[in-house]
């Protein structure tokens, strides 16, 4: 079967593409290190502590979480393990989606509420 030759500009997207993405992983390669030196190799919230061996489970957290924001002196980074690192996200994930800066507090407020209308619910079938 002969080899289709390319579309020469669906070619050329894929090599920017390729390019784009591996500046990324060089700049984020270039953050980790960095953090990495800065800061000693422990979760910023479950502290557990990391060695060469398992290194990798440790990950460079951006507190603002603007990954372009990188500041040389880490105030932007937090060393993260993978979980603690999970959990940060799906917690700003729920907070940016309901638009509070707590959403623990929210998160009963809102419990609360809903039993009440419940309650009122009931009351009126009775
Ligand atoms: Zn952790
Ligand atoms: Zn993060």
């Amino acid at each position: 079967m002969p080899i289709k030759k390319r579309d020469p500009d669906r070619a050329k997207l894929d090599r920017v593409v390729a390019e784009a993405r591996r500046q990324k992983e060089d700049r984020e390669k270039g953050y980790r290190e960095q953090a990495l030196k800065l800061y000693p190799w422990v979760c910023g919230r479950c502290a557990r502590e990391f060695t060469l061996k398992n290194l990798h489970e440790l990950t460079v957290h951006h507190r603002n979480h603007n990954h372009d924001d990188n500041p040389p002196d880490g105030s932007n980074w937090e060393l993260l393990c993978l979980y603690c690192h999970d959990e940060e996200h799906a917690r700003y994930l729920h907070a940016s989606t309901y638009g509070e800066t707590s959403p623990k507090e929210r998160h009963s407020e809102t419990g609360y509420k809903a039993f009440s209308g419940l309650d009122a619910l009931l009351k009126k079938h009775q």
